[in-house]
């Protein structure tokens, strides 16, 4: 797969010429449908590593800080006089990043000797005792020594390890991108022009040298929680929708909400923990092994951190 963890564990194979990589996505491009994306320390200092620094902070607003900032202001929004009722202080504050940026950089940093393979669907995969069969929708057919299943958390590799599977969550989330220019001129003062917020249960942060207001605005329904997902897991949603969820919510986040112009629905879920990630041949990366809940903003940056942490670890 070529999101984060694919990109991330090729890049991360740069130094080794001598293996042949093949990577094999399923879409026409390289690309992600997802808009903002939280980077902490760790995964930071692991994108440092691999040469990716200089050309991320250009995407940033403020460039990176090392000193203790302000991630997060935590406020209390489900009714009209909202307040903050926690500042979260990190290191370096909480990089936001547009997930395309993170993905193309990646791209550009790939090693020549991985071989990219577009519109390469896995479907199936069989395994020996020293090598991989490989089963593509379009016919292709390839056997490897090893596989390393980056293919998210609906993963096909995972099919050859025990595992109990995905389930809903019960949580939807409405995301958009706001322009921040636009946004400014209608709502000068605005909270989310100058600061980073967390909102109850909305996420709001500046993306892309601050042109953009990412928003995730996540809903639960406790009672749909593991129940099978009758819809689309991704679908466009309409203003009055997102509106209506948050009626009666302070004025700042009415106003955000109503900017959205072509709001998104998805639907959160997580996976059943699993007792292994490997098998003979095969290894699990990133949602494929340990898909999870949004809301530590963690998924990618573990995906980084464990890919690394796994080859580091054979080197020895
Ligand atoms: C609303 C929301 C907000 C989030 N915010 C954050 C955040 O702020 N910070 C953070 O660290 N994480 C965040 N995450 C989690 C993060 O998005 C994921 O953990 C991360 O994208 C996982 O990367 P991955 O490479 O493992 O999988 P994916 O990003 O799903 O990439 C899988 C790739 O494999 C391809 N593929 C899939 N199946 C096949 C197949 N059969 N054959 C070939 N190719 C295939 C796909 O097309 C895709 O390119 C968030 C998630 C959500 C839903």
């Amino acid at each position: 797969g070529g999101g984060i963890g694919g990109l991330t564990c090729a890049v991360a194979l740069k130094d080794c010429p001598n293996i042949e990589i093949n990577l094999y996505e399923q879409a026409h491009q390289i690309t992600e449908i997802g808009a903002g994306i939280t980077v902490w320390p760790r995964t930071w200092e692991i994108l440092q590593s691999l040469g990716l620094e200089e050309e991320l902070v250009a995407t940033l607003q403020d460039g990176f800080r090392k000193d203790q900032s302000l991630g997060f202001e935590f406020r209390i929004s489900d009714r009209k006089d909202g307040f903050t009722f926690h500042k979260l202080f990190t290191k370096g504050g909480s990089p936001c990043f547009h997930r395309q940026e993170i993905q193309n950089t990646l791209l550009k940093h790939v090693p020549e000797f991985c071989h990219i393979h577009l519109s390469h669907r896995l479907i199936r995969c069989e395994e020996s005792e020293d090598s991989v069969k490989l089963y593509f929708k379009n016919g292709a057919e390839k056997t490897v020594d090893v596989l390393i299943a980056a293919d998210g958390i609906k993963s096909v590799g995972r099919e050859s390890i025990p595992n109990d599977g995905i389930f809903y969550t019960g949580t939807d989330a409405f995301r958009g991108l706001i322009p921040k220019e636009t946004f400014a001129q209608l709502y000068p003062g605005h909270r989310t022009l100058e600061d980073p917020i967390i909102v109850s249960h909305i996420v709001v942060y500046p993306i892309s040298r601050g042109r953009f207001i990412n928003v995730v605005a996540f809903f639960t329904s406790l009672e749909n929680e593991g129940k099978p997902l009758d819809r689309p897991e991704i679908r466009e949603a309409t203003k009055e929708e997102v509106l209506k969820e948050f009626s009666g919510w302070e004025d700042e986040v009415i106003q955000l909400l109503s900017s959205i112009e072509k709001p998104t629905c998805w639907a959160i879920r997580d996976q059943y923990s699993m007792k292994t990630y490997v098998s003979r041949r095969i290894a699990l990366l990133g949602d494929a092994a340990h898909a999870m809940r949004p809301h530590l903003g963690a998924g990618a940056g573990q995906v980084v951190y464990s890919k690394l942490n796994d080859i580091y670890t054979d080197d020895q």
